[in-house]
């Protein structure tokens, strides 16, 4: 007969505390080891624990001392010794399983017939599980006491055996998420690379039309000096100006798919003279200005460098002073200002605002039109008529810049006629760029 002590049960319960808290261990091998416990515990020759599958209403050896029946599975059913405990939710205490008519298709690999096998309950109603010991050191049955005893092991072992199965559970579904969460970062490298792959070669592909493309235009340009035929001229001069237009239309084009791949790669914003920019656009622009005897007065006094990207900002400056020449009638004059004034607001990237604007005494923009002109190929009437070529991109294109550094960008009525492009920047104090990208 199996004595009970208090200081075995707590010599046992630290034991079994010690593997089942284990963090070495995988749940298998905790149940396992707890098993081999129990068994030593009330001198069985055997034991096993089986948990309940609900999902499959199957019960599984998880834990055994015999190593060939861990993973076997049977069925939920109240004629195996297991599946009554389970179902009747009661332990069993067989003294001769032989004379037991309730099982009678019981195994004989048994080489005692007294058996226990106690549910592993949970709450009142739920059965997770059982533990089975068998075949008694010495041939004598289990007795009362052992089936106390395996009673309160059961009781003890049965929440920590849940809360493994739980982690268990979380862990496989970690580890899931873990795969699928890598399967989908490689998926989206692959697309990015085969996205950019593409955007670089269609980039390539409208890049290499300039060359042969300003080769027809240069040729047509000779072409009308070489004394065509007055039929032939307005056939030379259509051939030419398409041929303008489609040039700067792949002009704008680069300039759209230099800014998505800005965007893309999340290029860094970094301070940049903004004043220097303009002198240099200035520098640019004057022959074309001189050629229509166009005064330009560059005011920009500030000094401040402004948070963005140089090449970007080149090309929005240039976009607004040389479409303020190419607007502006003959004899006309540009202004080029900046003005500073402390932000306020707190959600400004900036503490300090730089307003730099561009004026001039042109033909202004109509009301209908002053938010639409900073959409695709949106133009005035009055350009559109004016014959000035134009593929209304470049201000799309600007708003896009400017927006992508939090900024404004608007246009007002100069007086006594003509237009203000007006653009928001934030001045760069201090040495760390704030958030612009969303
Ligand atoms: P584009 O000049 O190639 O047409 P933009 O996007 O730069 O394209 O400009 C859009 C339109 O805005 C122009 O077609 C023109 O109608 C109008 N616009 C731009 N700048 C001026 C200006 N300074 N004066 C008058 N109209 C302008």
């Amino acid at each position: 007969m199996t004595v009970f002590l208090q200081s075995d049960l707590s010599q046992f319960l630290k034991a079994m505390t010690a593997i089942l808290a284990s963090r070495a261990m995988t749940l298998a091998q905790k149940l396992d080891n707890g098993g081999r416990l129990i068994q030593d515990t009330v001198r069985a020759g055997q034991a096993s624990v089986m948990l309940y599958d609900a999902e499959t209403n199957q019960l599984k050896v998880v834990a055994a001392t015999r190593p060939e029946i861990v993973g076997m599975t049977q069925t939920l059913s109240p004629d195996s010794v297991s599946g009554y405990v389970c179902t009747a939710k009661e332990p069993l205490l067989i003294t001769d399983i032989a004379t037991d008519c309730r099982f009678p298709c019981r195994a004989s690999s048994y080489r005692t017939t007294s058996l226990i096998s106690v549910p592993l309950l949970c709450g009142q109603s739920s059965v997770i599980g059982v533990i089975n010991v068998s075949d008694k050191d010495g041939g004598e049955p289990f007795s009362k006491d052992d089936l106390d005893v395996l009673l309160e092991y059961a009781g003890w072992i049965t929440p920590l055996i849940e809360t493994l199965c739980v982690q268990d559970r979380l862990e496989k579904e970690k580890e899931r998420y873990r795969e699928l969460a890598q399967e989908l970062e490689a998926k989206q490298q692959e697309l990015l690379i085969a996205s950019t792959e593409r955007a670089e070669l269609v980039q390539m592909v409208v890049h290499d039309f300039k060359s042969p493309l300003s080769a027809v235009i240069s040729n047509m340009d000779l072409l009308s000096f070489l004394g065509p035929s007055e039929a032939q001229k307005p056939i030379i001069e259509t051939a030419f100006k398409g041929a303008s237009k489609l040039l700067e239309m792949i002009d704008e084009f680069l300039h759209l798919a230099r800014l998505d791949e800005w965007q893309g790669r999340g290029a860094e914003p970094r301070p940049v003279n903004l004043s220097a920019l303009v002198q240099a656009e200035v520098d640019a622009q004057l022959p074309v200005a001189r050629s229509k005897d166009i005064r330009i007065e560059n005011r920009c006094a500030v000094e401040a460098a402004v948070w963005g990207d140089e090449v970007l900002f080149g090309h929005l400056i240039q976009n607004l002073i040389s479409n303020a020449v190419k607007y502006t009638p003959d004899n006309g004059r540009i202004i080029l200002g900046m003005e500073t004034w402390a932000s306020r607001r707190a959600s400004d990237p900036g503490q300090t605002v730089l307003k730099f604007f561009v004026e001039d005494d042109g033909p202004g923009i109509e009301d209908a039109y002053k938010e639409r002109i900073f959409e695709k190929f949106v133009r005035t009437d009055t350009s559109r008529q004016s014959g000035i070529k134009g593929t209304g991109v470049g201000l799309f294109i600007c708003r896009k810049i400017v927006t992508m550094f939090r900024g404004k960008i608007w246009v007002e009525d100069a007086a006594p006629h003509g237009s203000r492009f007006c653009v928001i920047f934030f001045v760069a104090e201090t040495g760390e760029h704030p958030e612009f990208l969303p």
